[in-house]
């Protein structure tokens, strides 16, 4: 007889309260259930689904030494998961199962029918720094906006503190669990086949590297630069966790409390440089509580009603130019080809690329959305959904409709060089940096044999006709 430990998003061994608490009951069976169809569903990258692949490898030795044997089991859709965690639960003989929340739409459901099916299903919280519910207002409502959301939450913190599962652990088992006969129909196969496409993800190291290198020399060497590096394409100042926060590879409770530790003034003094960071770490609470207070969100629906209404261009042609970094503005197609490149993009180009496509090309934000989720080694609903409400104006950015980015402003201001431009679009190698920004009339005049492609709408046109739309 063994209770379970059931692995979500919650890939990690530090700050793991339903790991704590199956430790504390000698569990010693952990499973992760995989469900190709719903992946496929929700738009996952293959690079991420290799990302979380090598992460349960590492995560099973992690495991092994703490006594308890990672099982992975493979459903297809979140019914037949929960199908086959309650086979397991019964062949088991198990009287708990201990997990972490996953607060979206159908994974609350499947979660909700499990119980009511009789599971005793043990489910705790370590995905936001403060529980989801707990940062009101006045009226106890949810904020609309960020600001006061941070103020909120750093009066919290102040008071309270970030709770954090404690880091040491000891297992009380010292025998490998010994699996019923019948299980083995169960158990997958060694090397984690996933039937899910998947690309490589190794230029992202595993979480281990990045918890014992990575973070220590972030918040020793890089915290206090962020504000001033962070805007920079070309530069590596920001901290690159993103990831592992997706994957809950890394806590951002436990990230928090180091960085709060090292700069205990940073909660009372929000000019301090290294709070440029935590308040992104806020960022990501935020859209996290919203999600949670609006679940609607998920299906899809504009976080502002009023512009439920909006005739969204379908403009496959243009949609297709902007996936493959064909727009003719250089730090729109940079940025998307590093995205299909890499899996990753720098956040001030996703703010970029996000404001055209919705602002420049009057295409629904929902169709830059999915694009994301496909390519994203971090793909994270609640932030990319934000993000995307956010630049697209029907979400929480407290500025009305007409904040619409200028590619070519935005590109003389962050990549003044062009260094990040010639790296993903090599067509602009010898455009001098002055005009390489936006480098057709240079092209033209000097009678350049160029590959680059010709802008598909003028920004000036393209902006009165966002600011009509959107009016
Ligand atoms: C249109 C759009 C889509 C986005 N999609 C995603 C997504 O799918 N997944 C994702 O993790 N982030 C998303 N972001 C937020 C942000 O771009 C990334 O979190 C950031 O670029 C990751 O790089 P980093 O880890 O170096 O971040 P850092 O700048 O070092 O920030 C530290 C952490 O804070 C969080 N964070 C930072 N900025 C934001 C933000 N604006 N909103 C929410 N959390 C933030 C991330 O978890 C990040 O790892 C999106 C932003 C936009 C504008």
């Amino acid at each position: 007889m063994s209770d379970i430990l059931w692995i979500r998003r919650d890939l990690r061994i530090h700050d793991n309260p339903a790991l704590v608490s199956a430790i504390e009951n000698g569990v010693s069976i952990a499973v992760f259930i995989s469900t190709p169809q719903k992946w496929h569903q929700h738009h996952l990258a293959p690079i991420k689904a290799d990302f979380i692949f090598r992460h349960l490898k590492q995560l099973e030795a992690e495991l092994a030494d703490l006594g308890i044997t990672l099982l992975h089991l493979k459903a297809t859709d979140f019914d037949d998961q929960a199908k086959q965690l309650t086979e397991l639960y019964q062949q088991l003989g198990s009287q708990v199962v201990f997990a972490n929340s996953e607060p979206e739409v159908d994974e609350q459901a499947r979660d909700q029918q499990l119980i009511s099916s009789g599971i005793n299903l043990q489910i705790s919280d370590c995905d936001v720094m403060l529980p989801l519910g707990s940062v009101l207002n006045q009226q106890g409502e949810m904020f609309k906006v960020f600001t006061p959301f941070k103020n909120a939450w750093l009066k919290e913190v102040q008071a309270k503190g970030i709770q954090c599962s404690p880091a040491a652990l000891t297992s009380k088992n010292n025998a490998k669990a010994l699996l019923p006969d019948n299980l083995q129909t169960l158990q997958l196969a060694s090397d984690y086949d996933f039937d899910f496409p998947r690309v490589d993800s190794s230029r992202w190291p595993l979480s281990q590297d990045v918890l014992g290198n990575v973070i220590p020399n972030f918040l020793a060497n890089k915290v206090n630069d962020y504000a001033h590096l962070r805007d920079i394409p070309s530069v590596k100042g920001t901290s690159g966790l993103s990831p592992y926060l997706a994957i809950g590879a890394v806590s951002p409770r436990w990230l928090a409390i180091q960085l709060i530790q090292q700069q205990p003034d940073l909660l009372f003094d929000t000019q301090l440089p290294a709070f440029s960071w935590l308040n992104e770490l806020i960022w990501r609470d935020f859209y996290k509580h919203l999600m949670f207070h609006h679940p609607k969100l998920v299906k899809g629906a504009n976080f502002q009603q009023k512009y439920n209404g909006l005739d969204w261009y379908k403009d496959h042609p243009s949609f297709k130019a902007w996936c493959e970094g064909k727009t003719g503005y250089p730090l729109v197609d940079a940025a998307m080809r590093q995205l299909v490149e890499t899996g990753w993009m720098h956040n001030r180009l996703r703010m970029v690329v996000a404001s055209f496509l919705t602002k420049h090309l009057l295409i629904d934000w929902r169709w830059g959305e999915r694009f994301f989720m496909e390519h994203l080694i971090d793909g994270d609903f609640s932030a990319n959904n934000g993000g995307w409400q956010w630049a697209s104006s029907t979400g929480c950015d407290a500025q009305p409709y007409f904040r619409i980015f200028n590619p070519i402003t935005q590109s003389e201001k962050f990549d003044p060089k062009g260094i990040f431009i010639r790296k993903y679009i090599p067509e602009l190698k010898n455009i001098p940096d002055k005009h390489v920004h936006f480098p057709h009339g240079y092209i033209a005049k000097n009678g350049i044999n160029s590959e680059y492609w010709q802008p598909i709408v003028e920004h000036k046109e393209a902006r009165l006709r966002a600011l009509a739309f959107f009016k």
